[in-house]
C-alpha cells in the first residue's frame, strides 16, 4: 500500500489536539505507567486485571496458547458471571444502589432497579428457566426491546451457564429463524412488543413466524410490555409473569469454568452474512470490566453512565450489561428512539439523571449535527465529563461537534475501536492521558498490542497505511465462530499466518507519531487509477463542508480509471436543498481538501443512507446502486425502504 501515503495525507492534516482536563489527568484510573507495566509483562498485567472479578477458584495459568489460534485464558479458574455482575455488589453492602434507571419511551414510564432488585429478579428468572428445562450449555435466544427484563434474561442465562444469543428486536422473522437455527436455541425469551417511534410495535409475531421456519424451539417465554394481543400456543408459550414472578428468590449461582461459553453474538452483517461469535466467561468479563473502568475512567460511586447502544449489538453486551454491571455502576437504560416524543429526548435524559459518561455511535452524532445545535443547547448537560464513540470511524468534524455541543468543550472524546470479535475495546485514547486528535483512535490500550502491516505482514513505517492487526492474544478475544472452527481460522488467522496475527479486516494508517487512524474496511478501499483511496477519508472531507451532515463513498467500476469515486450525501437541514450549485461545490471541496484524484465522478444528494441496525453505513448496497445492479441482501438493514428512496431519487436524476 505504498501509494496510500501520498494520497491519504488529508486526514493527517487534521492538527487540532485536545489535552486531558487537569483534574481528570491527576486523578485518572489508567495512567501512562500502565502502558509500561503491560509491556513489561503482559500476562502479569492481565492477571492483575482479573483480580477485579470474584473467582470461586483461582486460575492456574493466565494464558494457554498451545493450540493457537484457539485460546484459553485463566485456565482452571471458576466463576459465575451473574454473581460478579449482581450478587457481589449486594454482598458488599450496595444492595440499595440503583443499578438501572430505566426510561421507557412513553413519557413518565420509568423504573429504577437497585442491585438488590436485580439480584431478586435474576434469581427468579434463573429458577424459572431451569423449570422450563434449560440446562447448563443449552442455548437461549433473547429477542426483546430495551426493557430491564432483557438484561435480567441475559444474566439469568449466564447464572445457569446457558449461553444466550441476543437477536436485535428489529430483525425480521427470517433473520431470527436463521440465528435460532444456527445456534440451536431451545428457548426464546421475548415480549409482546415494545415502544418505538411513539407507538407499540410487535415482537411476538416474528417469533411465531420464525417457529414455522425452524423446529428447534421448545418454549417461548413472553414478557408483557405493551399489553397488545398476541397469538398463543399453549404447548410452547409461557408468560414471564406466570413463571418468573412466582419463582423463588433464592438461587445459588454455580461456578463455571473460565472457558465456559457465555454467549454467541452474530456480527452486524455490514459486509455479508453474520458470523456467530463465541465469547466465554472469564477472559471476556475481565476485558469488559477492565476497559469499562479504564477507558471511561469510571468512578463507580459518583458516575452515572449511559450507553445508547441496543443490547442486540455487542456494545450492549460489553458496555451495558457485563462491563458496567461487573463494575457496579448506576446506569441509564432507554427503550426508545432519540427523537420521540421530540428531538431533544436524549439530552433531556442526560439532564434529568445527571449522566456523567455517555457512549454512542458516530451515526447518531451525525444525525444530531444535521438537526443543528439548538436542540441539545436547550438541555443542561454540564454533568457530562467523558464522551465515547464506537461503531465506525468518527469524522473529525463530528468529533469536534460532539465535544463542543454535547460536551461543552470540557469532555475528552474516547474514539474506541473494537469489534464483536474482540469482545472489548482495543484501541482508544485514555481520557486522563491522551492528547486526543479528532478522527484518530490513537493507540492500543495497555495490555493490547496492535500494528498496521503491509501485504507481507511487515509493520509499515509511520505515515503509511495498511491492514490493522492484533499481534498477541487478549482475554476477551472470540474463541471461535459457533460451530465452524475452520471459518474461524480462515477468516481471522490465515491472512498473516506466518506472524500469527489476528486480521481485523479493517484498513488503517499510522500518522507521523505512530497513532492509528482507522480507515474503514479493507473491502471498502477503492482503487482509482492505481491509487488506493479510503472511503473514510473522502467522507470526512465531505462532512467538513458546512452544508453536509453525512456522506457515504463507494468505488464504482469505471472504464477509464478502474474505479471511480461515487458519493451519496445528506445535507444539513439548514442547507435546504443546497442550491443548484451544490454538487459542483462539493466536488470542488473534495478536490481542494484531498486532491484531484479523489474528486467524485458522481455526487448524489439523498434523504437517507442505508444502515445496519447498529447504525453502520452499508456501502456494498450503495456500490450496487452506483454500478446499476440489483441491490443485494438487505436483511440486516435498519429500514429497507431507504434503498427505494435512494433509487427513486437517482432515477429522477438527483
Ligand atoms: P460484519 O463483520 O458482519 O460485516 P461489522 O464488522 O459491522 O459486521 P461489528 O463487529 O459490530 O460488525 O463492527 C466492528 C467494525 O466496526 C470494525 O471492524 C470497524 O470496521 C468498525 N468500527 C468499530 N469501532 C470503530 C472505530 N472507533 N473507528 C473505526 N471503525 C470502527
Ligand atoms: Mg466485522
Amino acid at each position: 500500500m505504498s501509494d496510500t501515503a501520498e494520497t491519504l495525507e488529508n486526514l493527517l492534516k487534521e492538527d487540532r489536539r485536545f489535552e486531558p482536563p487537569a483534574d481528570l489527568a491527576s486523578n485518572a484510573n489508567l495512567t501512562a505507567e500502565a502502558y509500561d507495566a503491560a509491556e513489561k509483562d503482559r500476562e502479569a498485567f492481565w492477571a492483575e486485571q482479573a483480580e477485579r472479578l470474584t473467582w470461586d477458584t483461582k486460575w492456574d495459568r493466565v494464558l494457554d496458547w498451545d493450540n493457537a489460534p484457539f485460546a484459553k485464558w485463566f485456565t482452571g479458574g471458576k466463576l459465575n458471571a451473574a454473581y460478579n455482575c449482581v450478587d457481589r455488589h449486594v454482598e458488599a453492602g450496595k444492595g440499595d444502589k440503583v443499578a438501572i434507571h430505566w426510561v421507557g419511551e412513553p413519557e413518565g414510564d420509568t423504573r429504577d432497579l437497585t442491585y438488590a432488585d436485580l439480584q431478586r429478579e435474576v434469581s427468579k428468572a434463573a429458577n424459572a428457566l431451569t423449570e422450563l428445562g434449560v440446562e447448563t450449555g443449552d442455548r437461549v435466544a433473547i429477542y426483546m426491546p430495551m426493557i430491564p427484563e432483557a438484561i435480567v434474561a441475559m444474566l439469568a442465562c449466564a447464572r445457569i451457564g446457558a449461553p444466550h444469543t441476543v437477536v436485535f428486536g428489529g430483525f425480521s422473522a427470517d433473520a431470527l429463524a436463521s440465528r435460532l437455527d444456527d445456534c440451536q436455541a431451545k428457548v426464546v425469551i421475548t415480549s409482546d412488543g415494545g415502544y418505538r417511534r411513539g407507538s407499540a410495535s410487535a415482537l411476538k409475531p416474528a417469533v411465531d413466524e420464525a417457529r414455522t421456519k425452524t423446529d428447534v424451539v421448545r418454549k417461548v417465554l413472553v414478557v408483557r410490555r405493551t399489553g397488545q394481543d398476541v397469538a398463543w400456543d399453549d404447548d410452547v408459550d409461557v408468560w414471564w409473569h406466570d413463571v418468573v414472578d412466582s419463582a423463588s428468590e433464592e438461587h445459588t449461582p454455580e461456578a463455571f469454568d473460565a472457558e465456559h461459553p457465555l454467549y454467541v453474538m452474530y456480527t452486524s452483517g455490514t459486509t455479508g452474512k453474520p458470523k456467530g461469535i463465541l465469547h466465554t466467561t472469564g477472559g471476556y468479563l475481565v476485558g469488559c470490566s477492565y476497559t469499562h473502568w479504564g477507558v471511561f475512567d469510571l468512578k463507580p460511586d459518583t458516575d452515572v453512565y449511559w450507553c445508547s447502544a441496543d443490547i442486540g449489538w455487542v456494545t450492549g453486551h460489553s458496555y451495558i450489561v457485563y462491563g458496567p454491571l461487573a463494575n457496579g455502576v448506576t446506569q441509564v437504560l432507554y427503550e426508545g428512539t432519540p427523537d420521540t416524543p421530540e428531538r431533544g429526548r436524549w439530552w433531556q435524559i442526560i439532564e434529568k439523571y445527571g449522566v456523567t459518561i455517555f457512549y454512542t455511535a458516530p451515526t447518531a452524532i451525525r444525525s444530531f449535527m444535521k438537526q443543528g445545535h439548538e436542540i441539545p443547547d436547550r438541555s443542561d448537560m454540564s454533568s457530562l465529563r467523558i464522551l465515547g464513540s464506537v461503531g465506525e470511524p468518527i469524522n473529525p468534524e463530528a468529533y469536534v461537534w460532539y465535544r463542543h455541543v454535547i460536551g461543552g468543550d470540557r469532555t475528552p472524546v474516547v474514539d474506541t475501536w473494537w469489534q464483536t470479535e474482540t469482545g472489548s475495546i482495543m484501541i482508544s485514547p485514555l481520557p486522563g492521558v491522551t492528547h486526543g486528535k479528532p478522527g484518530s483512535a490513537m493507540k492500543a490500550i495497555p495490555g493490547i498490542t496492535t500494528d498496521v502491516v503491509d501485504d507481507e505482514g511487515n509493520s509499515v513505517p509511520n505515515g503509511s497505511g495498511g491492514y490493522l492487526v492484533v499481534t498477541s492474544p487478549w482475554p476477551s478475544m472470540l474463541r471461535t465462530i459457533w460451530g465452524d472452527d475452520d471459518r474461524y481460522v480462515d477468516t481471522y488467522w490465515s491472512r498473516f499466518k506466518k506472524q500469527g496475527y489476528y486480521f481485523a479486516g479493517d484498513g488503517a494508517k499510522k500518522d507521523s507519531d505512530g497513532d492509528v487512524w482507522v480507515l474503514g474496511r479493507v473491502d471498502d478501499v477503492m482503487n482509482v487509477s492505481g491509487h488506493r483511496l479510503s472511503t473514510t477519508e473522502i467522507e470526512s472531507a465531505l462532512v467538513s463542508h458546512p452544508k453536509v451532515a453525512e456522506a457515504a463513498v463507494v468505488g464504482a467500476k469505471d472504464e477509464d480509471t478502474g474505479q471511480a469515486v461515487c458519493a451519496f450525501v445528506i445535507l444539513r437541514e439548514e442547507a435546504g436543498d443546497g442550491g443548484p450549485e451544490i454538487v459542483q461545490e462539493l466536488r470542488q471541496h473534495v478536490r481542494k481538501e484531498i486532491g484531484p484524484i479523489a474528486t467524485p465522478r458522481q455526487i448524489m444528494i439523498v434523504p437517507e443512507l442505508p444502515k445496519t441496525r447498529s447504525g453502520k453505513i452499508m456501502r456494498r448496497l450503495l456500490r450496487d446502486v452506483a454500478e446499476h445492479r440489483e441491490v443485494g441482501d438487505v436483511t440486516t438493514l435498519a429500514d429497507s425502504s431507504v434503498m427505494e428512496l435512494i433509487s427513486e431519487g437517482i432515477d429522477k436524476g438527483a
